[in-house]
């Protein structure tokens, strides 16, 4: 599938490009909504399962449905009040306390809740929220036991990397941040130091999503033992952080890796940066697993990003990722022009099982969406490139220089026992006072009309199919 293989570590299998998949799918999980407006569809994880199904992949991976994470799971990196916040919010509580602002008493203080959550237009509270978040980390969750059990090489849950939640906050469309919690899962493993093993899981995150993974980051920004890399547009954009000189802090300074990009970037520019800083990267961290959130809004043609790729560009981190054999994560995240994230998820599916799926799209339930050419793969944009050869090769160097400045495999020989791990403490700010940035400037945007709308009828099609193939 990929000629180029970044593959310096020992292939554990006899067959180099066989992998184990175990797939993460909810059924339920499309049936959740925003709300009118909101770019933010679960709908298109169901668009994208249901590609996936009908291009056959199923069959060649273990199809799960994720045991929904549970509040206690789910408050191994969020705040309780937090958690018990999203766990009992319901639209109505919304409505009475927008609709009583100005008076004193409950709904007052429930207001000032919602604020404080950072609810409102970009995280808005719907019907079914806590269920939606449980599923999602579930996924992320289940999969990092898989890939610790050694059950799976590779393991999927296209409704994780919800990559912006804070410890105490949603933010940009995100609630729970699954990612943090699988990895903290995956870091669970082979805490106690063996004699002559390595002491401590050292776990990589890599996030292409057009977005800077700023939750992700911040949850692990002291330590050494998750090196976070983010590819991002940065410039006047959300959130707003990670600039290239944010490197990490205290033991975990030159663990963080920050990749600012500007508009328009195509394939070549961002292979000519992911290549080689990946590369160095897992040459020098030696990551025990990896986490690649593959946030789609990224794409060509993506109704809130500025980006050039193509399907196969962004899929191509993927395959480069899974050259190096090491047991690998990989979640969903943004997208906002629903039938490309179906297509991109549907065709990273294939790249994982190793599948060239055929170009014209199989018929499916949502076969009308991909209209009018029905292909898999989608053309780039005609526009200007702004990242010139010369900011890339800067950014490059600059970034290869941070690289040269770690310690080879860090919590391996310099520590006799890895500290627990746990993510740093906020400073107790008041959360009311803070500006905070949007994702979505709330405009309702030209409807590309199939995709605004609610999904009424819920493909019960799809979902039976799901039950054959689980059980
Ligand atoms: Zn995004």
């Amino acid at each position: 599938m990929d000629e180029k293989s970044g593959s310096s570590l020992p292939s554990i299998g006899a067959d180099a490009k066989k992998r184990r998949v175990s797939y993460f799918y909810e059924p339920s999980i499309g049936d959740h909504y925003y709300g009118q407006g909101h770019p933010m569809k679960p709908h298109r994880i169901r668009m994208a399962h249901n590609l996936a199904v009908h291009y056959g992949l199923h069959r060649r991976m273990e199809v799960c449905r994720p045991f929904p994470a549970s509040s206690s799971d789910i408050r191994r990196f969020h705040s309780a009040d937090y958690v018990d916040f999203l766990s009992s919010v319901t639209p109505a509580i919304v409505a009475s306390a927008a609709a009583t602002q100005n008076e004193s008493g409950s709904s007052a203080a429930s207001a000032r809740r919602l604020r404080k959550f950072n609810i409102g237009e970009d995280c808005p509270v719907f019907e079914g929220l806590f269920e939606f978040c449980q599923a999602s980390a579930g996924g992320s969750i289940g999969a990092a036991v898989k890939l610790n059990r050694g059950d799976s090489d590779i393991a999927i849950n296209w409704a994780g990397g919800l990559h912006h939640a804070k410890k105490g906050e949603a933010s940009g469309f995100c609630y729970v941040n699954d990612i943090v919690l699988g990895i903290l899962e995956l870091l669970k493993y082979h805490r106690v130091p063996l004699a002559d093993s390595n002491n401590g899981q050292r776990v990589l995150y890599v996030d292409i999503d057009i977005h800077h993974g700023d939750g992700v980051e911040e949850a692990f920004y002291t330590t050494d033992r998750v090196m976070t890399v983010s590819f991002h547009k940065f410039g006047d954009y959300f959130p707003g952080t990670g600039h290239i000189k944010d490197v990490g802090h205290g033991t975990g300074k030159y663990y963080a890796l920050n990749v600012p990009l500007s508009d328009w970037i195509d394939d070549d520019s961002f292979q000519g940066l992911f290549r080689p800083l990946i590369q160095k990267v897992m040459e020098v961290y030696q990551p025990e697993a990896v986490v690649l959130q593959c946030g789609a809004d990224s794409l060509a043609g993506d109704r809130l990003g500025c980006f050039n790729l193509s399907i196969r560009g962004h899929a191509s981190c993927l395959c480069f990722l899974r050259s190096f054999n090491v047991p690998l994560m990989v979640l969903g995240g943004g997208g906002y022009t629903i039938r490309n994230v179906a297509r991109c998820w549907c065709y990273e599916t294939a790249v994982a099982v190793d599948v060239e799926p055929d170009n014209r799209l199989p018929y499916n339930e949502y076969y009308e969406y991909f209209g009018p050419d029905y292909n898999l793969h989608i053309e780039p944009k005609n526009m200007e490139n702004q990242n010139s050869p010369k900011d890339l090769e800067c950014i490059r160097n600059m970034l290869l220089e941070h690289l040269s400045r770690i310690q080879h495999a860090p919590s391996m020989q310099f520590q006799a026992r890895p500290p627990d791990v746990e993510p740093p403490e906020q400073e107790e700010e008041d959360m009311d006072h803070r500006q905070r940035r949007r994702i979505w400037n709330g405009e309702n945007y030209e409807s590309e009309d199939e995709e605004d709308q609610k999904p009424q009828n819920h493909d019960s099609g799809a979902d039976d199919q799901h039950r054959n193939i689980v059980s």
